[in-house]
């Protein structure tokens, strides 16, 4: 549907699919902060809720979905990617912001950066505090995030992530603390930051992204299934043979420090990558890439490692990579190139 509008203002859609930042609390004093449903506001009230928004774009709000973010599958994310690819497309669209739990907005907007072929600014947000908490930090976060959206030089950028005044790219972005505010991080750097209501930019990615990337929503129907595990002391086979048997085509391993692999799990993995499941080796410690043949001898096995993508956006790659490409060569060129 076209956004009817009579201003010159950026017209900015934007795209509801729950999480705190729709979310609503219990009212009593004292009542703890995690007294609160995620997903009960309207996209719709949450623009209205916020003074301002109307000085700096023409929004145009849908709710998509109205679920907590815990709740993505694959499916969604698939539905989200190519509503947010047909708003791009409009004309009469200038940038799209998806208000989105935090829990798993890094892999959204990832996704989304890997899959959205447009350079027109695709800004995700979500908040860590319901609206109705005392210093709800959903309204700052929704007035920054279509700020940077409205903002001419926030396109060709890759999709962002805009939160307590940072501005991320999806490609490094993660949610490295449960409870404050600041919650999001990126390993190299934010791009940039709010600065009285509009972008300052610092950095920008090297790694092809919308545009320029090689996979696009519109032509995928599911993904192939790619599971994650965690290492721990005491690790055991049995999490990687439930992957396999559920029909993994690649499962990520997030070792220890450089991604390493437990001797006793050694022998595992050989009999898996000989049913042809990919392992992919990332790390459990959130920052710093795994090194090819260090520790673990890759060539022999087979093995992929993740450079230094989190386990979680890992698995979102290795899913992408594998649409398109079936060997450990071609699916660690992908994590190379991206
Ligand atoms: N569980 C919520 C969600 O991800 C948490 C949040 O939004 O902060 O939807």
């Amino acid at each position: 549907m076209p956004l009817a509008t009579a201003s010159s203002l950026p017209r900015i859609a934007l795209v509801g699919t729950g999480g705190t930042i729709a979310g609503a609390g219990v009212a009593e004093a004292g009542a703890p902060s995690a007294a609160y449903r995620a997903a009960v506001v309207s996209a719709a009230d949450l623009v209205a809720a916020v003074p301002g928004l109307g000085l700096l774009a023409e929004l145009h709000a849908e709710q998509l979905l109205q679920i907590d973010s815990v709740d993505f599958t694959d499916a969604l994310l698939l539905r989200l990617a190519r509503r947010v690819a047909e708003l791009c497309a409009q004309p009469d669209v200038d940038g799209v912001v998806v208000t989105h739990g935090t829990d798993t907005l890094e892999e959204t907007a990832y996704f989304l950066h890997l899959t959205v072929p447009s350079a027109k600014p695709i800004v995700l947000t979500g908040a860590m505090r319901p609206g109705t908490a005392l210093a709800a930090d959903g309204p700052a976060n929704l007035l920054q995030a279509v700020a940077v959206a409205a903002h001419p030089s926030s396109g060709g950028r890759g999709v962002l992530v805009v939160m307590n005044e940072d501005i991320h790219s999806a490609r490094d972005v993660a949610k490295v603390h449960a409870l404050h505010v600041n919650a999001f991080a990126s390993p190299h750097g934010a791009l940039g930051l709010v600065l009285e209501g509009a972008p300052r930019w610092y950095r920008a990615v090297t790694r092809p992204h919308t545009t320029h990337s090689q996979f696009d929503a519109g032509a995928l129907d599911a993904l192939p299934l790619v599971g994650v595990v965690t290492s721990h002391g005491n690790q055991r086979p049995e999490p990687y043979q439930a992957w396999a048997a559920a029909g993994a085509r690649a499962i990520v391993h997030a070792g220890f420090g450089g991604g390493t692999v437990p001797q006793s799990l050694r022998p595992v993995f050989e009999g898996l990558r000989a049913r042809g499941v990919h392992l992919v080796r990332a790390s459990r410690v959130g920052a710093g890439p795994v090194i090819r043949n260090a520790s673990f001898d890759d060539d022999a096995l087979d093995s992929v490692v993740c450079d230094d993508q989190n386990p979680p956006r890992a698995r979102l790659l290795a899913a992408l990579a594998l649409t398109r490409v079936s060997d450990a060569a071609a699916l660690q060129q992908v994590f190379w190139t991206y």
